[in-house]
């Protein structure tokens, strides 16, 4: 074990969890690659996690956060004026699509959903909120409250009343051979079911994760939230889309993940990429919903002028490069090698994603059950052959990758070779 993994272990909470038998140390970082402290490099296909939205020492990032420090005006909080802050919601409102939206900022995912959660519940009187199965909200009570990863969730003290939907579990035995139009009907015909019998009063919202990230990167088939929306839209049920993960064009397809969709929602929640490392989240929605008569408060730190200018410049690199197009091309190269692979590998279960954000389910060859030793093992092997990745889902089996939206089309086929080349070692070993 080395010196500074003993002194984390002595100090750190042991639910902090580490990747890696060893883990790693990382020291610096130039474009799309990151280094540890033993000087290895590595291709990060994990964006740090999504939070290196463009990559590393991104110059109009590292200047504009500069120019920002040399000014000597870091005063944080929402009591003063900050021009950087009402620029950023100016672009970010714009970019929503939702109609005359406006934006509060905070520091994290987990603020950001605790925030929607308190303006809906308010705005609705209601403690009542549905979620998704396999969902991943953040840490607070609330944020909590609306996740159904057992791996996330140790008691039941919940401060709202949580009905979980279906949508990315078709792999359930009754959803099995389902076409995607019928499964998206049994999914609305399963909410309108739910609201008929299982609630007792008036609901405040429905908070939806586009493509579920903590939970293994599982899909809901394109048109399912519509189906949603329409049930939702009759109840007056507002609907809030947690783009933690799929904001800022990351699924190629579309800007924000639920227009994927073609919905727009009444609040979307935002964080991870937007400040490329620095501590940024928060929410956008509806202005009549936004300046309801319950305040949700102020934020001492949220919008602050660093991390303000960070999200000003990470933005504006994201639409002047127009990086979701690069995500389009880069994810397509990536996913149809992984696909063409799997024909051939019986442990890969299963490839899925949308532009640069996709996955890897790993099964046991045998039975095709879940294979969470085996998934272990390929992080093993891909950081061994200098590429770095995530690990998740409801069954630890999944490897999960959204490689900076900058990733070029040569770095995504040597990333593409480092996973079949790790997939190849993993399928030998497991026969
Ligand atoms: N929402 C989603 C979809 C997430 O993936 C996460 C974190 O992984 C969060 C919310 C919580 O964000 P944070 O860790 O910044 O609090």
């Amino acid at each position: 074990m080395s010196d500074l993994l003993a002194r984390h272990r002595a100090v750190m909470p042991n639910w902090m969890a580490l990747y890696y038998n060893e883990p790693i140390e990382i020291v610096g970082g130039k474009g799309n690659r990151v280094v540890d402290a033993n000087g290895k490099s590595y291709l990060d296909f994990f964006a740090g996690i999504l939070t290196n939205m463009i990559g590393y020492d991104v110059p109009e990032v590292r200047e504009a956060v500069e120019r920002q420090l040399a000014t000597g005006v870091v005063h944080t909080s929402t009591l003063y004026l900050i021009r950087s802050q009402v620029e950023l919601a100016e672009k970010i409102a714009r970019l929503s699509g939702i109609p005359d939206a406006k934006v509060f900022f905070t520091n994290s995912g987990t603020e950001a959903n605790e925030t929607a959660l308190l303006l809906a519940t308010y705005a609705r009187g209601s403690d009542q909120v549905l979620a998704m199965r396999q969902s991943y909200h953040g840490r607070s009570f609330g944020a909590i409250s609306v996740t159904s990863n057992r791996s996330w969730k140790n008691n039941s003290l919940s401060p709202l009343n949580v009905h979980f939907l279906h949508g990315a579990d078709r792999h359930l035995v009754q959803f099995r051979g389902m076409s995607d139009a019928d499964y998206i009907a049994a999914c609305a015909d399963d909410l309108r079911h739910v609201l008929a019998t299982a609630v007792t009063k008036d609901v405040a919202a429905l908070i939806a994760e586009p493509i579920q990230g903590v939970g293994g990167f599982t899909m809901a088939p394109d048109g399912l939230f519509a189906a949603y929306k329409e049930v939702l839209d009759e109840e007056g049920i507002l609907f809030i889309s947690d783009e933690v993960q799929t904001g800022w064009g990351r699924t190629g397809s579309a800007f924000f993940g639920i227009q994927n969709h073609g919905v727009t929602p009444d609040m979307m929640t935002f964080a991870k990429g937007l400040g490329n490392g620095f501590a940024v989240g928060g929410i956008v929605a509806r202005g009549d919903l936004m300046d309801g008569p319950h305040a949700v408060g102020l934020s001492t730190f949220g919008g602050n002028p660093i991390s303000m200018a960070a999200a000003n410049a990470t933005l504006d690199y994201v639409l002047d490069h127009d990086l979701q197009a690069n995500a389009a091309r880069t994810g397509e190269i990536i996913i149809s090698g992984l696909r063409e692979a799997a024909g051939r590998l019986p442990v890969v279960g299963d490839v899925r994603g949308k532009g640069l954000m996709f996955a890897i389910e790993l099964v046991d060859p045998a039975t095709g059950a879940p294979a969470p030793a085996l998934a272990a093992r390929f992080m093993e092997e891909t950081k061994k052959l200098g590429l770095l990745a995530g690990k998740g889902g409801l069954y630890g089996s999944t490897l999960r990758m959204a490689p900076p939206l900058t990733l070029t089309e040569d770095e995504a086929r040597e990333g593409l070779g480092i996973l079949v080349t790790a997939l190849e070692t993993v399928n030998d070993e497991a026969r």
